[in-house]
C-alpha cells in the first residue's frame, strides 16, 4: 500500500484495545496531552503505552521496593540488572548502559551526536527524542522522506551520509509508521555504512512484531560494528511510568556517550525490569493480546476500506481522511 505525502499528513495512529475500552496510540511526541482518557478526551492519540501493564512479579518487585526509597541509588540492584541485561545480550556489563527511559539515552547519543558541528541523518516523520536533542545543541540534521510504503528508504539514507555524519537513527519498527524492515535488509545497510558513522537502532516496539525476518541487529554489536541498539521496558513490558530503557553498544562508544545521560535509576526500575525478565510467560500473554488487538484493528480497517501502513509495533497508522489537527 502506498499513502501520498499529503495523506500522510492527513493520517494519524491508531488504537489498541485495552480493559478500560480504546486507548489510542501515537504520532511522534506527547506535545502536552493528557496521560489518562477521561470523558471529554477518550482517546489517547500519542503515548503507544501498553494499555495492559506490567507483570504481577513487577508489581509486586515495586511493592516491595517501596521500603528502599529513602536511598538514592540502588547500586546492588542496579549492578544485578547489569548483570542480566548484559548475559541476555551476550555483551558485556561495560556495553550497556541504561538510562530513565530510553528517551534519555537516545538524548545522550543526539548531545554525543551534536559535538563539534557533527550530523544526523533520520527518517521523515520518525521518533525525535535524539534527533531534537541533537538539533538544539547544533547539530545539522538531515531528514530523509520515508519511502511509498512507509518504511525507512535505507538507500537515500546511505545516499545522504558525509564526512561529517556522526549517527543514522533509524527506529525498527518504525514509529509513527509502524513498518519494520527484516534483519536481513538492515544488517546489509548497516555493514554498507562507512566505519566513521554510527548506526543507532531504536528496537522499542521489536516484541511486537510478526513479520517475518522481522528481528533484532544487536547481535551484530558483537561483530564489532559501529552500531548501538535500543530498548525499553516502556513498551512489551508495560511500565512507562517507571522509566527504564538500554542501549547495547561497542564499549569505547558506551564510555563516550554514559557521561552525558543527567539521571540515575529510581529504585523501582532495576527491581521491576528483572522481575518482569523472569515472566516471560506474562510477556508472551501481552504479545499474543497486543498482536491479536492489532489485528482485529486492521480488519477493521479493511473491511471499512481505510488505507493503513502495515503495523508491526503496538498501534496502527491509517488515513483517517482527516487533518492531524
Ligand atoms: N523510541 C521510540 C521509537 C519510542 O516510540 C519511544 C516512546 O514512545 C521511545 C523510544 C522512548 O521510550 P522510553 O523513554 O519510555 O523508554
Amino acid at each position: 500500500m502506498s499513502l501520498s505525502r499529503r495523506q500522510l499528513l492527513t493520517s494519524a495512529a491508531l488504537l489498541l484495545a485495552s480493559p478500560r475500552g480504546a486507548f489510542a496510540a501515537t504520532t511522534a511526541r506527547p506535545g502536552g496531552a493528557t496521560a489518562e482518557p477521561t470523558a471529554e478526551h477518550p482517546f489517547l492519540m500519542h503515548w503507544n503505552e501498553n494499555p495492559y501493564g506490567p507483570s504481577p512479579a513487577a508489581r509486586e518487585a515495586i511493592a516491595a521496593a517501596i521500603a528502599r526509597t529513602h536511598r538514592y541509588v540502588p547500586f546492588d540492584e542496579e549492578d544485578a540488572l547489569l548483570d542480566l541485561l548484559a548475559s541476555r545480550e551476550g555483551v558485556s556489563r561495560q556495553q550497556i548502559v541504561t538510562g530513565t527511559g530510553s528517551g534519555e539515552v537516545l538524548r545522550a547519543l543526539g548531545l554525543w551526536a551534536a559535538r563539534e558541528g557533527g550530523e544526523v541523518i533520520a527518517a521523515d516523520p520518525t521518533y525525535d527524542d535524539l534527533v531534537e536533542y541533537a538539533r538544539m545543541h547544533g547539530a545539522r540534521v538531515v531528514s530523509v522522506p520515508l519511502d511509498k510504503s512507509f518504511k525507512h528508504d535505507l538507500d537515500a539514507m546511505l545516499a545522504a551520509v558525509n564526512d561529517k555524519t556522526r549517527i543514522v537513527y533509524l527506529c525498527n519498527p518504525h514509529n509513527p509508521t509502524g513498518t519494520a524492515h527484516s534483519v536481513g535488509r538492515l544488517s546489509l545497510f548497516l555493514e554498507a555504512l562507512p566505519p566513521h558513522v554510527t548506526a543507532v537502532v531504536d528496537e522499542a516496539y521489536l516484541e511486537f512484531a510478526s513479520a517475518a525476518g522481522v528481528r533484532s541487529v544487536a547481535p551484530l554489536v558483537r561483530t564489532g560494528l559501529n552500531l548501538v541498539v535500543l530498548r525499553t521496558f516502556s513498551k512489551i513490558h508495560g511500565m512507562a511510568g517507571v522509566r527504564l530503557g538500554y542501549a547495547i553498544a561497542p564499549e569505547k562508544l558506551a564510555k563516550a556517550f554514559a557521561p552525558l545521560r543527567m539521571t540515575w535509576l529510581n529504585v523501582f526500575a532495576p527491581v521491576a525490569a528483572r522481575a518482569s525478565l523472569g515472566d516471560a510467560e506474562y510477556l508472551s500473554a501481552t504479545r499474543r493480546r497486543i498482536q491479536a488487538d492489532r489485528a482485529r484493528i486492521t480488519n477493521e480497517l479493511t473491511r471499512l476500506g481505510m488505507r493503513y501502513a502495515d503495523p508491526q509495533g503496538n498501534f496502527v497508522f491509517f488515513d483517517t481522511g482527516m487533518p492531524l489537527d
